[in-house]
């Protein structure tokens, strides 16, 4: 069959496709004959595996990486590597071999950690992308379950759903306002509205309204479609450089350090350039003032800089990924040490999103539902403490047991309690299964948790199977609710779909009360919709979120559909919803805070972060949950720091609600997202206004978002941050960074991974800005001035070498230091060095300089060897460097309060420098390549006490600093 196959479904022979037509000329059931497949109830486990080893997995190639020697050579192209490899030919030519080998081997080994480390870099992130592989929805076996979007073959019934990405070209058989954009495949950026019909098949890729290409992404809707075609056989396996996402390694840092290294590389060369001239005027050989140049060149340019930043960076991602939030854009590596604001949402991320219904209020009666987790065991009974008491001022403790008995099962489905619970039961997408003696929930667990409320009344199965349902607007978090449309029961058998019907609507509370005129009476009476039942039912929702209870409002309308519902076509839109509905009830359900959230949210206060909560939810039951994190302070506290703008004695906001803030101007918007903490009933858009206000005020701002629509927010904050088990692919797409447990904890966790990173590339700043200085400094300032060269040109070419990947490098390991959360964030303006960072540079390079010389002049005078005296002064550099590497290891800690074998690597890397330079002093072959001698006990002893002046004079100067920071606050 795949030879036949025409143009449009080209078969490679690595994926063959299975249909021998076009799909969007066939129709749905042809199509889904052709693949066997049966649309409830989708392919057998059986079949899947056979046609598994038949089409092969659902993988689209992925672009060949950069060939490693590609890589490597890269690495050669940087101006300061070309510049060395001209001066090491030029060398050659004037037979200097040794010098010439020497900076071939710097160009070497620079090439080759640059390499490895890069190499790192990308495998570390490509790891992490993978890692987050997408899934999909599908019915096998007449069940429906998660699988990997690999493991899908033709013939998959696969659900798609608003935010989701297609996972595979599908023929749609179902649609319910599926909206796909398809902009990646076709440039179009308006969604294509989706529709199961056939259509002529000469009908464009663009046009071809019932088909859902791989790869694309669900705006609005839900559908069901068949697998056509998988892999390579996808429209977007075809093109593959689309799939092909490099990785890049850039970050804002990264190019500012290039900017940097850059000017300061042309600033040492015009230095080079002067001292070559300075030199051979003073009558030096120009062979010897061309080889110190060069010298200068290497000593004084930080070449091991752009790599460093590289290896923190990775590392960083490394250490997030290990606390569960995958970096999906390296530049949040850096960013994250810089949040001062982190807007979170509340359901699930500040919540455990383990919901359970705990009242119900129905027919102006409360009721105690008990019982806890999914399990739909537990008695539902009067609470007549409730009914009779005022809504109390807002309390911490959810509704209490009532004492009043259960109320005897089965409950009488006419009356407000049994259809409020009916209705939580038929407008529901969850299931709920006992695995190893624990209910879990398969779908939204606020739905979930409505079900074992149904369960608790005797209500399941048997009232599914007598509700069938007709058609369903699906939840959305725009409009906040979700409609399903059932036949009457005992009406609908026979009637082949038409007539009586009843539509069961569930959501939040304000957003359907506008559109009731009627109420049930325990009695399943319709009582007119006026303003007592208006007053008694905000009294009541007033009630159950002022107690941090989720609540949720249920409405049914009669509905006489003539002939509306079909086959094809929706019978239910969002019009019928409006106006005409019946209110039953509420149910509050219990989503208790996570305990670590509290935790992580005090972390943030410590560590100047602000935190907001932007929630959905109603301002009630955020503003109770908020207080129970800590989130907000508690009222007096709140009057006494009244805050910039507010009137004198008037307490900041406590909470705002999205229709609040859409009253606002841009002013006074501004001032209450500075202010406020708590922002409830938010839709999706105000995020992004959120995030734009926060930002107008200085503010590096953190989001997070799991809907589709959330995608614009999460690409306007500094941070968007997805969700990697409850969010949508369209989130994770727009998002930088993904928490693989939806925790609001992992956030915090990861901004502390973020300061760490800063500080690790501050701390290595900081050490290998004066080494280069002194090394720059000793050529310049001898052959300037005219004096024997302390350090020949050869030597710093390996104190170079060494010290920057042995020493300097083995700071991107430092662990987090213990302070890190206990600090304001970063300035986002400032600059890595700081004013006091660079007195330190220049007072260590300073003293590089001055030991060396006084070391070599020293043994000279006393008679020593040329040679003797600049091993001396090599040696003084490279233990210099290494008594200094210990001041740097923390930034805001004397060394001491450093763990000492924090960094197994700094140990390592201080070992094999000694080693090397015992043999560059002692051994024979050494002396003869680089011109030294071997140093007395007493002499190593010097250079060692003369090494810790360098460490010492650094302690006295940060204690200096501290003094004057300490004197300046006071
Ligand atoms: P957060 O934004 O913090 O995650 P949330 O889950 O409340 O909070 P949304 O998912 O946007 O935010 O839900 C908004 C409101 O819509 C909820 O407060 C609830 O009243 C209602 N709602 C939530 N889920 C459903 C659902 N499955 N069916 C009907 N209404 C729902």
């Amino acid at each position: 069959m795949p030879d036949a196959a025409p143009p449009e479904t080209l078969a490679t022979p690595a994926t063959p496709s299975p249909l021998s037509g076009p799909a969007h000329a066939a129709t749905a059931e042809a199509v889904l004959a052709a693949l066997a497949s049966d649309p409830a109830r989708g392919l057998t486990a059986a079949e899947v595996e056979l046609r598994r080893t038949r089409f092969g997995p659902n993988l689209l190639p992925e672009a060949p990486p950069l060939p490693a020697w590609r890589r490597f050579l890269a690495q050669f192209n940087q101006p300061l590597v070309l510049i060395l490899i001209a001066s090491g030919t030029v060398t050659a030519f004037l037979g200097e071999w040794v010098d010439s080998g020497v900076i071939f081997g710097v160009v070497l080994v620079n090439a080759i950690v640059g390499y490895l480390q890069e190499a790192k870099a990308v495998d570390a992130l490509a790891a992490l992308r993978r890692l987050l592989a997408a899934h999909a929805r599908v019915v096998r076996d007449g069940v429906r379950t998660t699988v990997a979007g690999a493991d899908l073959v033709p013939g998959d019934i696969v659900l798609l759903d608003a935010g989701d990405k297609v996972p595979a070209d599908l023929r749609l058989i179902a649609c319910h306002e599926l909206h796909i954009n398809e902009a990646m495949l076709t440039g179009e950026s308006l969604p294509a509205a989706k529709h199961p019909a056939p259509l002529a098949a000469d009908t464009g890729l663009a046009d071809r309204l019932n088909l859902a290409y791989s790869g694309t992404l669900v705006t609005r809707g839900t559908g069901r479609g068949v697998v056509v075609a998988t892999g390579r056989a996808t429209e977007t396996g075809r093109i593959s450089t689309l799939v092909a996402e490099a990785e890049s390694l850039d970050t804002p840092f990264t190019r500012k350090i290039a900017r940097f290294s850059t000017r300061l590389l042309w600033l040492i060369l015009a230095l080079a350039g002067l001292t070559f001239a300075v030199g051979v005027a003073r009558g030096q050989p120009a062979v010897d003032m061309f080889m110190a140049a060069v010298a200068l060149a290497v000593g004084a340019i930080p070449e091991g800089l752009p790599a460093a930043v590289t290896v923190v960076l990775a590392i960083g991602v490394k250490r997030m990924a290990a606390r569960r939030a995958i970096v999906r854009k390296l530049p949040a590596v850096e960013t994250l040490g810089g949040v001062t604001v982190i807007c979170s949402d509340k359901t699930g991320t500040l919540t455990q999103n383990a919901m359970t219904v705990q009242a119900i209020w129905a027919g102006r009666r409360f009721y105690a539902v008990s019982g806890g987790g999914y399990a739909p065991h537990g008695d539902i009974r009067p609470d007549e403490a409730g009914d009779a008491a005022p809504p109390p001022a807002a309390s911490a403790d959810p509704i209490a047991p009532a004492a009043a008995t259960p109320l005897s099962l089965p409950l009488p489905l006419p009356g407000a309690l049994g259809q409020t619970l009916l209705a939580g039961l038929l407008c529901n997408d969850a299931t709920l299964a006992e695995v190893d003696g624990r209910w879990q929930v398969n779908g939204d667990p606020t739905e979930g948790a409505l079900l074992a409320a149904a369960g608790k009344a005797g209500l399941g199965a048997a009232e599914l199977r007598r509700h069938p349902r007709r058609d369903v607007l699906p939840f959305d978090s725009q409009r906040q609710y979700m409609a399903t449309l059932h036949p009457v029961a005992g009406e609908h058998e026979g009637h082949d779909g038409h007539g009586r019907h009843a539509l069961y609507v569930k959501g939040a509370a304000e957003r359907l009360a506008p559109h009731f005129t009627a109420w049930l009476d325990p009695d399943g009476n319709e009582r007119p919709w006026d303003a007592a039942a208006a007053r008694n039912f905000a009294a009541a929702l007033a009630r159950l979120a002022g107690q941090g209870l989720r609540v949720l409002a249920f409405a049914r309308k009669a509905h006489d559909l003539g002939d509306a519902v079909g086959e094809v076509g929706p019978a239910l839109d969002h019009r019928q919803v409006a106006g005409g509905l019946v209110l039953l009830g509420l149910q509050g359900m219990m989503d208790p805070p996570r305990p670590e959230a509290a935790r992580a949210v005090a972390a943030c206060r410590q560590a100047g972060v602000q935190v907001k909560m932007i929630t959905g939810d109603h301002a009630l039951t955020a503003a109770a949950i908020a207080r129970r994190l800590g989130l907000t302070v508690p009222e007096e506290e709140a009057t006494g720091a009244a805050v910039g703008d507010s009137a004198p004695g008037e307490a900041p906001r406590q909470a705002y609600s999205g229709a609040e803030l859409a009253a606002l101007d841009d002013a006074a918007f501004a001032q209450a997202a500075r202010q406020c903490h708590v922002f409830a009933r938010v839709e999706p858009a105000q995020k992004v206004r959120l995030v734009t206000a926060l930002q107008a005020a200085g503010e590096v701002v953190a989001m997070t978002g799991d809907g589709v629509n959330d995608a614009p927010a999460l690409k306007a904050a500094d941070i968007g941050v997805a969700m990697g088990e409850g969010g949508t692919e369209t989130a994770r797409d727009a998002a930088d960074m993904v928490l693989t447990d939806d925790n609001f904890a992992t956030i915090v966790a990861a901004v502390e991974e973020g300061r760490g990173v800063f500080d690790n590339l501050t701390k290595f700043v900081v050490w290998t800005l004066p080494t280069n200085l002194g090394e720059g400094l000793v050529l310049v300032v001898a052959i300037v001035a005219g004096l024997a060269i302390p350090i020949t040109p050869l030597q710093i070419l390996w104190i170079n070498m060494t010290t920057a990947v042995l020493l300097g490098l083995t700071l991107a390991f430092e662990p987090i230091e213990a302070g890190v959360m206990a600090r304001p964030p970063r300035h986002p303006e400032r600059g890595l060095v700081d004013r006091v960072l660079v007195v330190r540079i220049l007072v260590v390079g300073l003293l590089l300089v001055a030991g060396s010389f006084l070391v070599f002049n020293g043994k000279l005078a006393s008679g020593g060897t040329l040679a003797e005296a600049r091993t001396l002064a090599a040696n003084l550099f490279v233990l210099g460097e290494t008594a200094y590497l210990f001041n740097c290891r923390s930034l805001h800690q004397a060394p001491w309060r450093v763990p000492l074998f924090g960094n197994p690597w700094l140990w390592a890397g201080v070992g094999l420098m000694l080693a090397l330079q015992a043999a560059f002093t002692h051994l024979p072959l050494m002396n003869r390549l680089f011109g030294t001698a071997p140093l007395s006990l007493a002499e190593w002893g010097l250079v060692a006490g003369l090494s810790l002046v360098v460490f010492v004079v650094v302690l006295g100067e940060r204690w200096w600093g501290r003094l004057g920071t300490a004197k300046g606050g006071a």
